[in-house]
């Protein structure tokens, strides 16, 4: 069979590759830890799961309009005025079926052959792919950890070219947990402005955030005078633990929402109605639940990285933001296990598999060789075992 261009350039989501590998472990009946899960560990709050039980009794089961129920729509308006103090009208907002469709439109939308997309490394998996899915180019820049994971404005300077049409940033970010600072945040929009390209922004962990407020990209060029045009992308998943519910939403100027909605609407019409419905009362109903689930991963946080830091040659920056910690296990590449040479991430982690039953997601997957994504989205106890078997197979590298 012959596939198109497209089928043959786009790479499979290693990060669901490495847990269904986890998943094909504990069905054979293996004892796995599993530090690779992309979504919080809770379950959606009792009142979000009301809501969509009442959303199916009262008939809410029929089509949607294309860009979101309206009543949704006002909801994210409501969110996005208390929790980020923006002014946005319901024409901004389209409501996806999960943030990645928003992410993806956005793409689809405004990129396109000749075109080139900056991305920062380490990236999520997907950012490189929506840009090649649009024809047009990633243009990947490195950064390190040891400021922050932020790139200098001077290696944005020295990318850009004519056919530069945008960028993208994420931040807290998956899969390094950094938190960009505020000063670093409002450069890359400036410069975005001066040279007119789009910024997205994608902001689905901006309330999982544990050291001090955090402020989106929007609301930062707003208070700064800048007019870099920013499609902000949120998700319900992570707040609320509805990874499964799959909504999500993007905020913009009016014509981008509508030429992303024009896209939406042929592909796959609209979002779920019961997922829109729920996604009403997340949005406006008690946060309660978001509160203690963002206490609890600010703990698991601290113990993740006193953990890793014990590991020796191991260095762990503190993630500010996410659930995610993205130690650096470069000193154990190029060494041997049982005689094998360990040649990159992807030999580590399956090693951790292999030998420890320990899933974890491979640096080398997001751009950055020699790490190692960990997620804390598991309790303090199976944090414990988990590397403690870790400590075990280092133990043994020569
Ligand atoms: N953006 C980032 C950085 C993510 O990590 C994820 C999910 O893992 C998404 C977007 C997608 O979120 P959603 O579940 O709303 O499609």
């Amino acid at each position: 069979m012959k596939f198109t261009d497209r089928v043959n350039k786009v790479k499979p989501s290693f990060t669901l590759e490495m847990t269904s590998r986890a998943a094909e472990l504990k069905h054979q009946g293996f004892d796995v830890v599993n530090f690779s899960a992309g979504q919080p560990d809770f379950n959606t709050p009792d009142n979000i799961i009301n809501a969509a039980k009442k959303a199916m009794d009262d008939g809410l089961t029929k089509y949607t309009p294309g860009s979101g129920m309206i009543e949704l729509r006002n909801a994210v308006c409501k969110k996005v005025k208390r929790e980020n103090d923006l002014d946005i009208s319901s024409e901004q907002v389209l409501v996806s079926n999960g943030e990645k469709q928003s992410l993806y439109l956005a793409c689809q939308s405004l990129f396109q052959r000749g075109d080139e997309v900056i991305i920062f490394k380490p990236y999520w998996v997907s950012f490189p792919e929506f840009v090649t899915l649009s024809d047009a180019t990633p243009v990947l820049i490195d950064t390190s950890s040891a400021n922050n994971f932020e790139p200098d404005i001077s290696q944005l300077e020295a990318v850009k070219n004519n056919n530069t049409k945008g960028v993208i940033i994420n931040s807290p970010s998956n899969p390094t947990g950094a938190v960009w600072s505020q000063e670093k945040i409002i450069e890359i929009l400036k410069i975005a402005e001066e040279n007119d390209w789009i910024v997205i922004s994608d902001e689905c962990y901006e309330r999982l955030v544990f050291d001090g407020q955090n402020i989106i990209s929007q609301k930062l060029a707003d208070d700064n005078n800048i007019k870099a045009n920013i499609i902000t992308c949120m998700s319900m998943s992570k707040t609320y633990a509805m990874t499964g519910w799959r909504i999500g939403y993007a905020f913009g100027r009016v014509e981008i929402i509508k030429a992303m909605s024009k896209i939406q609407g042929q592909a796959t019409s609209c979002a779920n109605s019961i997922g829109q419905a729920a996604s009403i009362e997340a949005l406006t109903g008690s946060q309660v639940e978001v509160e203690n689930m963002i206490n609890k991963f600010k703990k698991r946080r601290d113990y993740m990285v006193k953990a890793l830091k014990n590991i020796p040659e191991v260095s762990c920056p503190t993630p500010g933001g996410a659930f995610y910690a993205f130690p650096n296990f470069g000193y154990y590449i190029e060494k041997s296990f049982k005689e094998k040479t360990i040649s990159n991430s992807f030999d580590l982690c399956d090693l951790f598999l292999n030998e420890g039953h320990v899933a974890t997601i491979p640096g080398d997957g997001f751009g950055a060789p020699g790490y190692v994504r960990f997620s804390y989205a598991i309790d303090e106890k199976t944090i414990d075992e988990g590397i403690n078997r870790v400590r075990k197979i280092i133990d043994k590298i020569k």
